[in-house]
């Protein structure tokens, strides 16, 4: 009789112990399938991210009026004046006049403000869609406001157009402008409502064919009667 009543306490324990091994394996089972069943979504979410970062680009505007001089290349140099040497240009230069206002070119964040030793004053902005401007040999003085962290509207004015890249001095003014979209340099043209280029779209070193002056004032007809005659500055 107490061998019984020693065992029957034993075998509660033991049926016990039993009935939470197997509910513990039913939740676990339970949980490795949900993360099974929500495995396919990931992949899908994956898509609908890179969707909804280019849906959620702004409209951006142009930070300067002016026309295309030296065009974006991430891989193949373009030869560089200054240098006297031919790089890769991260970016599009935008012939302006010297203190021209730089506006911004959709809304956004202040991220950076600095001077690079090669590229000059240099301001950052981030913009919906994961997308970054980077304005570059602008003038020393930045506009008021522009610090680290501040609002920007579209079309606020950030700066003007400065002679501050060392790297760049011996083009005529412009402003350098670069954009950035995931984290990665693309060509700014893509995505800027920038005036038609020059038709003969072969030669940009060899600008000298001097003929084509109407094709591009037709083309661009809005805003860009001051272009066509800054382009032979040597
Ligand atoms: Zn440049």
């Amino acid at each position: 009789m107490e061998e019984n009543e020693k065992k029957n306490p034993r075998v509660l324990y033991i049926a016990l112990a039993i009935s939470l091994a197997i509910i513990s394996v039913v939740i676990i089972a339970a949980t490795v399938a949900k993360r099974n069943s929500t495995t396919p979504p990931i992949d899908n979410g994956g898509d609908i991210n890179a969707g909804a970062n280019s849906d959620t680009l702004p409209d951006f505007s142009m930070p300067v009026s002016g026309d295309l001089a030296i065009d974006f290349s991430d891989s193949v140099p373009v030869f560089s004046q200054t240098m006297n040497d031919y790089r890769t240009h991260l970016g599009i230069d935008i012939s302006s006049e010297l203190g021209a206002p730089v506006a911004c070119v959709a809304d956004g964040v202040v991220t950076n403000v600095w001077n690079d030793p090669f590229m000059g004053t240099s301001v950052s902005i981030e913009h919906a869609g994961n997308a970054v401007s980077i304005y570059k040999n602008l003038d020393s003085e930045v506009a008021e406001g522009i610090v680290i962290g501040a609002s920007v509207k579209k079309g606020d004015i950030i700066g003007a157009v400065g002679e501050t890249a060392m790297n760049e001095l011996a083009e005529e003014p412009h402003l350098h402008y670069e954009m950035k979209i995931n984290g990665k340099h693309v060509d700014p043209k893509e995505h800027l409502p920038i005036p038609a280029p020059k038709p003969e779209g072969e030669g940009n070193a060899n600008g000298e064919n001097g003929t084509t002056n109407e094709g591009s004032a037709n083309g661009g007809a809005s805003g860009t009667n001051n272009g066509a005659s800054t382009e032979n500055k040597q």
